[in-house]
């Protein structure tokens, strides 16, 4: 193969397609705007489900590292009543693999390898055609005969193709962390058990999930108008805590001190694309994952993004037509995201939700 291929984005999508690019024997260059690997906080646990996430690492050659990596026990579940009484506890059975959990700085890692990433080169725009152009933020240029939009939630390769923009979906996650909670907080260790604890009220709800090392990512989902989040100053943690700790008043002393623990917070908005997100087919340019279908995160979008990666990355090693194949590739990856944006959409609605039976019930459904 003698075309030259760029993806644009080193997260779970892009890497994933590099990789099996790589791995049939075609480097591809990865534009990534991240000036290093470890630039931002890599962002809580993922679990890679066994029909998506780990079918794209088994394409990569990577099933059996992820699998050391790994932390089944990690699929254990746990829901509160907001007063703590425990109302589910759900553990996984021994040698159970369908969706164990991993740090996304660990997946990251996996994926790199030996990928010879360019770090810090941050794309503005894509103008199509054969070859087409890819415009860099330090003013340079280079053309490709493909170039893959990995670039997630607001990809800057999504604007050649479609107009389309994501929207707010009603709900507003606020995250924290808390470290060393097996020494500093037995008691809360004990709570989350060995993966995740989850409470919902009216219209609101918090998930603490246990990551490596003793470290807790806390979530917490509430329905607000999108500019609920600049009431504050970001960067003034305790008004940002008084703020959220405010949504749970009433709540019970071990919920309340996971947010008292936090000593950092960020608001994430949830916004997403429309379910039907499609565009016509243009030669040289595609999507890849958020960039294509950004929905609510109910743990579905990475290992969607990988499946998709791999798919891609086996596609266009086999084509004889570049182009067809990734015409092709469009096609069904449109089917299928289609569907999980129409379950996730619908999941978010009873998640955080006026009647917080509706978020148990759903949990009910999916154990
Ligand atoms: C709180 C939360 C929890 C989640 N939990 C789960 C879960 O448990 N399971 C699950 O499957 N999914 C989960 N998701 C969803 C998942 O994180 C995303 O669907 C997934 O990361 C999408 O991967 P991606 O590669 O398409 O995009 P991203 O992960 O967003 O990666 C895009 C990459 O492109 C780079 N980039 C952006 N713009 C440019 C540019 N202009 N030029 C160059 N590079 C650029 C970014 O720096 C980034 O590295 C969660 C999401 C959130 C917010």
């Amino acid at each position: 193969m003698r075309q030259r291929i760029a993806v644009v984005g080193g997260g779970p999508a892009g890497l994933t397609f590099a990789r099996v690019m790589h791995r049939h024997g075609h480097p591809v260059t990865v534009l990534e705007r991240d000036p290093a690997p470890d630039a931002r906080p890599p962002g809580g646990a993922l679990d890679l489900h066994e029909g998506m996430g780990q079918r794209a690492l088994e394409k990569a050659g990577l099933l059996a590292e992820f699998e050391a990596l790994s932390r089944p026990e990690g699929q254990a579940m746990r829901i509160l009543d907001i007063d703590g009484t425990v109302l589910r506890d759900w553990k996984p059975d021994p040698g159970e693999r369908s969706n164990p959990e991993i740090d996304r700085g660990q997946l990251r890692d996996l994926l790199l390898g030996p990928l010879d990433v360019q770090w810090g080169r941050a794309v503005t725009e894509v103008v199509p055609g054969s070859p087409a152009l890819v415009r860099f933020s330090d003013g340079r240029q280079e053309t490709f005969d493909l170039v893959v939009g990995a670039d997630g939630a607001w990809s800057r390769v999504r604007r050649a193709l479609s107009p389309v923009t994501p929207h707010y979906t009603g709900v507003t996650a606020v995250e924290t962390s808390v470290d060393d909670v097996d020494s500093r907080r037995p008691d809360l260790a004990r709570l989350i058990g060995d993966g995740s604890m989850a409470v919902y009220g009216v219209n609101r709800g918090l998930v603490a999930q246990r990551n490596s090392g003793g470290h807790v990512k806390v979530y917490v989902q509430v329905r607000v108008p999108p500019e609920w989040h600049t009431e504050v100053d970001p960067a003034d943690v305790a008004a940002v805590r008084s703020q959220v700790l405010g949504l749970f008043d009433g709540w019970s002393a071990p919920v309340l001190d996971l947010l008292r623990l936090g000593d950092a917070f960020a608001y994430r908005p949830l916004y997403v694309l429309p379910v039907s997100h499609t565009w016509d087919h243009v030669p040289g340019v595609t999507l890849l994952g958020d960039a294509a279908h950004l929905m609510p995160p109910l743990g579905v979008g990475a290992n969607l993004a990988m499946l998709e990666g791999a798919e891609l990355a086996e596609s266009v090693a086999a084509a004889d037509d570049l182009d067809e194949a990734v015409r092709a590739f469009e096609e069904r990856m449109w089917a299928r995201a289609r569907g999980w944006a129409e379950m996730t959409a619908a999941g978010l609605e009873r998640l955080v939700s006026p009647d917080p039976a509706q978020a148990l019930a759903l949990f009910d459904e999916v154990q």
